[in-house]
């Protein structure tokens, strides 16, 4: 992205450029809305932004990535599929304003993403809390990091209907460089861990498989959990799943008498503690037991919860014969895996990985070796 692109699509020039990156979740999947912690970190992956005050109350939005423009009054934003992709930037004003935010003029804003769309790394999560953060540099709102999350995840969950945890708005926009982010999903209580890997590091490795099921699936689990905790509510004072413990287990089970409900639960169970011994070998800089539990946790998202699939399944198998650990990120079936690998050896994982996934399936892949890093940033062009 250039300013004479901005140029191009607006006929004026620019005043500030912005960016907000992607993120991965270490550990702790599917048990942000289970009031679980998760251990997100932000990536070196962005949505940038090239951003120009205007004299009237527009909103003028472009996309690289799709090519589109869509124009809107500040004053009057209302949902509408035909604006498609714009409607996740539109949500924020939206949602500012309909908090009694004072929004007095109108913006030109040229996105671009390098950031794979749709595919497990949050995009939407990036450009939503890119878009608040560009939203309280220019009209001074007095935002802190915690408010952009929230504003970010009620325009996703009000503007846009994704009834979605608060771990992918949260990590984007509170991101540290070479930091994760323990999270407490239940009660949005932070805390950034040190992210010393030593001479390892974490990749993504991309299916390059069209979302298939997730949303669908999603929903299914999200129905499961939350009848697997009525009925346990009955016997347990807890307030979510993740507020159970290990030694619960087989008591749980026979309470349960349903296979299924009881292996979702067991997922849960065993993940809130998975993300609990993470920390403590982060801490320890014990590089085996997090690639264990990085195993662990697949498989038991693969076995008890359902929800890895034969592509994610297919790559980190075969990312394991190089690194010490591998799992699927994000909600499943397709999108990207992570993989703990020593930092020499990515070329050799990637090669790997990418002939197997070939063999096996047909499909490339795509290994994208990343930096941990900060959150949205901005500066003003002289
Ligand atoms: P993910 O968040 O995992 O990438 P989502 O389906 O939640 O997947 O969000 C992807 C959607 O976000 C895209 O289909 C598009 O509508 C929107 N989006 C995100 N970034 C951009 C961008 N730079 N340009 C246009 N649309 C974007
Ligand atoms: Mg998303």
């Amino acid at each position: 992205m250039e300013i004479k692109d901005f140029i191009n699509a607006f006929g004026v020039e620019p005043n500030y450029i912005f960016s907000a990156p992607a993120r991965v979740n270490l550990i702790g999947e599917h048990i942000d809305y289970n009031g679980g912690h998760v251990l997100p970190c932000a990536i070196s992956l962005y949505t940038e932004a090239l951003v120009g005050k205007r004299n009237d109350e527009n909103i003028r939005l472009y996309s690289e990535n799709t090519k589109t423009e869509v124009i809107a009054n500040i004053n009057e934003i209302e949902y509408k599929p035909e604006q498609g992709w714009a409607n996740y930037p539109l949500g924020i004003f939206y949602i500012l304003r309909s908090k009694g935010y004072h929004l007095p003029f109108g913006l030109d804003i040229y996105y671009s993403s390098n950031i794979p769309l749709a595919s497990g790394l949050s995009s939407s999560a990036s450009i939503l809390d890119l878009t608040a953060y560009i939203c309280n540099e220019i009209y001074t709102l007095e935002l802190d990091r915690k408010d952009i999350a929230k504003i970010a995840l009620e325009s996703e969950r009000k503007f846009n209907g994704l009834n979605c945890g608060v771990m992918d708005q949260a990590i984007i926009a509170m991101a540290k460089k070479n930091t994760c982010l323990y999270l407490d999903t239940f009660r949005f209580h932070h805390r950034y861990i040190p992210l010393n890997l030593l001479d390892y590091s974490i990749v993504v490795i991309k299916t390059n498989k069209p979302r298939v099921l997730t949303e669908s699936k999603y929903n299914e689990r999200v129905e499961e959990c939350q009848k697997a905790l009525k009925l346990l509510k009955k016997y347990y004072i807890i307030n979510n799943l993740c507020d159970l413990k290990p030694k619960d287990l087989p008591r749980i089970k026979s309470l349960l008498n349903d296979d299924l409900l009881y292996r979702r639960v067991k997922h849960c169970v065993t993940e809130e503690d998975r993300v609990n011994k993470f920390v403590l070998a982060l801490e320890d800089n014990d590089i085996t037991e997090l690639g264990r539990l990085l195993n662990e946790s697949h498989e038991s998202l693969k076995k008890d919860y359902e929800v890895t699939g034969e592509y994610l399944d297919t790559i980190c198998e075969a990312a394991r014969k190089v690194a010490v650990g591998a799992r699927m990120t994000g909600a499943g079936f397709s999108g990207c895996a992570i993989a703990l690998v020593k930092t020499k050896k990515i070329p050799e994982l990637s090669r790997v990985v990418a002939k197997e996934y070939k063999e096996k399936l047909g499909l490339d892949s795509e290994t994208i070796a990343i930096n941990i890093v900060d959150g949205p940033k901005g500066e003003i062009l002289g």
